[in-house]
């Protein structure tokens, strides 16, 4: 499972061997627990909750996504949800509505950040709230797209991210969602070829110096300038909700 794959077998249709298909499954079930358990103390102890989440949780998903984002998408609650009400029928996001969901993805990632400072870092009950929210916005737009074209290659908010850091994976990974691959997205799978992916999302721009003028190279250029100005505002009340945004 962890040796050094090429991006097509990756998706291959071969199916995983009984020890793959149990390991990943055991990991989607603890990956759906944790979830669980997190939502549920977001309600019952939300300060020490809060702590967990931002400080232990969620750091973690980035760190994985460097070491292949495939890991973190095999497991993930949210592709789970998405891919619960079919895999095999439905619309496909083709043009410009793939480019429309993908910049809807964009938007999310850049509201829900500045709103930690705002919200998300202290209210337990508010996180709890946005992160079921999502669930249902997962679960329900794999009623309409099929397989992970409705939000995990789309709207996902954490797609962005998982396409930036994930472009040159450390270890190879078969992708145990689709096998065989139904073409779900009609272009720049992140579980087909990574790479690809990040040159798909700069669209024909990605080899010319003018690939900042696409939303994705704005996103990357801009990334790290937003991950500096997130840690270098405090936490504030809602009062002040010009403030993270702004800085
Ligand atoms: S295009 Fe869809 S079905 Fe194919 S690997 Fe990507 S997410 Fe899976």
């Amino acid at each position: 499972m962890s040796k050094k794959l090429k991006p097509h077998h990756q998706t291959s249709a071969v199916p995983l061997s009984s020890f793959e298909s149990a390991t990943w499954r055991i990991g989607q079930w603890i990956a759906f627990c944790v979830t669980l358990i997190v939502v549920a103390g977001l309600f019952v102890s939300p300060e020490l909750t809060l702590t967990i989440t931002w400080y232990a949780v969620v750091p973690l998903l980035p760190a994985s996504f460097l070491i292949n984002a495939g890991m973190w998408r095999g497991i993930c609650p949210l592709a789970s949800a998405n891919m619960v009400p079919n895999r095999d029928r439905g619309a496909v996001l083709t043009g410009k509505w793939l480019q429309r969901a993908s910049a809807l993805g964009l938007i999310l990632l850049m509201i829900l950040v500045p709103l930690r400072r705002l919200l998300l870092n202290q209210d337990g009950t508010a996180l709890a709230i946005v992160l079921l929210g999502i669930v249902v916005l997962a679960f329900g737009s794999g009623f309409v797209i099929q397989a992970k074209g409705g939000f995990c290659n789309s709207i996902c908010p954490v797609l962005p991210v998982e396409k930036l850091y994930g472009q040159s994976p450390l270890i190879g990974f078969r992708n145990p969602r689709c096998i065989p691959c139904t073409h779900c997205t009609s272009k720049g799978c992140l579980d087909i070829d990574p790479g690809l992916s990040v040159r798909n999302a700069m669209g024909a721009s990605s080899n010319a110096n003018d690939w900042l003028k696409t939303p994705f190279g704005i996103f990357a250029a801009a990334f790290p300038g937003f991950i500096f100005g997130y840690f270098s505002v405090e936490d504030v009340p809602l009062s002040e909700a010009f403030y993270p945004y702004m800085e």
